[in-house]
């Protein structure tokens, strides 16, 4: 992990020579799109979706990218992607799991060596160079830093019976996007305590039901309220409150793990609107409108 003490001008070199990975998500299977193909193949604005989101990753800083994609894709995503659109930043290409959390630690069990590493929804092809360079910086100062937009809408909690329970104030909600951006070791250990509980420092007994895994995806996770020492110590971080118990289905962003199982916030870092996940057949046609915006599509 990068010295964040030190003079100006190790600090300076210790930036120059970070070294940042993009683990880009593809392994979803993309049901909400009611399509024969997979959202990430299909094509916009000419292009399969993932080749748009390699690109900006391919023009960003990062050192090196990794994929992953549908287990059994790998030969079709280095043929048809990788060495048609002549990616060269694209490291490796590995299958992931059944949910999105397996994909990304199977990616950030790919990605050891970094110092810093982002995570990417392959299906969000309209980030920009922009929120890149914003994810990176946010990552260096203060270890683990999402992508966000505060809503437009009012946000309701709704009961079983869709009657609404709750109107959180909108003017604190946020909704979070990506790329998640985190030093590398502190989202490691906090998805290896989430995924390989017994294998990690501490072993199970951290968690009060032994936690949760890939192969009890329907099981609750209790994390303690805070892990900070064992995280590391960013000045700059802050420690998470109460955690309360949440089934591991319930865990869709990163952040929420670094949060649950080391007991650090992440710092949201405004991104854009445009910033969408395509998801539904509609998306498809908004994220046309923003990709022909930019230039060299
Ligand atoms: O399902 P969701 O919309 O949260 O997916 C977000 C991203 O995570 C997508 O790019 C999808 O391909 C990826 N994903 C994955 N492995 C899964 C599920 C989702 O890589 N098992």
């Amino acid at each position: 992990m990068a010295n964040q003490n030190g003079t100006f001008r190790e600090r300076q070199t210790n930036i120059m020579s970070d070294r940042i990975t993009a683990i880009v998500l593809a392994a979803g299977r993309g049901r909400r799109m009611e399509s024969n193909i997979q959202k990430q193949y299909m094509l916009l604005a000419g292009q399969p979706l993932i080749c748009h989101t390699l690109r900006a990753f391919e023009k960003s800083p990062v050192d090196d990218i990794i994929l992953v994609c549908g287990s059994g894709e790998e030969e079709y995503c280095r043929r048809e992607i990788m060495d048609a659109y002549g990616f060269t930043k694209v490291r490796a290409v590995i299958p992931g799991g059944a949910e999105r959390y397996d994909s990304v630690y199977a990616g950030l069990k790919a990605a050891a060596g970094c110092d810093y590493v982002l995570i990417h929804d392959g299906a969000r092809p309209c980030v920009t160079d922009e929120i890149i360079r914003a994810a990176i910086d946010g990552a260096r100062q203060y270890e683990a830093c999402e992508i966000a937009v505060p809503v437009k809408d009012t946000i309701k909690v709704a009961g079983a019976d869709e009657f609404a329970v709750e109107t959180p104030p909108r003017s604190s909600l946020w909704a979070m996007q990506t790329p998640q951006a985190f030093a590398y070791p502190l989202v490691y250990e906090a998805y290896r305590r989430f995924l390989e509980p017994d294998a990690a420092q501490d072993g199970g007994a951290l968690f009060s039901d032994g936690a949760a895994s890939s192969g009890n995806a329907a099981g609750a996770v209790t994390a303690p309220a805070a892990l900070g020492s064992a995280a590391g110590s960013g000045a700059l971080a802050g420690t998470a409150s109460a955690a309360p118990t949440i089934r591991s289905s319930d865990i869709t962003d990163d952040a929420m793990v670094v949060e649950r199982f080391m007991g650090r916030r992440a710092r949201l870092i405004r991104g854009s609107y445009e910033n969408i996940k395509v998801t539904t057949p509609e998306d498809l046609a908004v994220a046309e409108v923003f990709l022909s915006r930019t230039p060299g599509i």
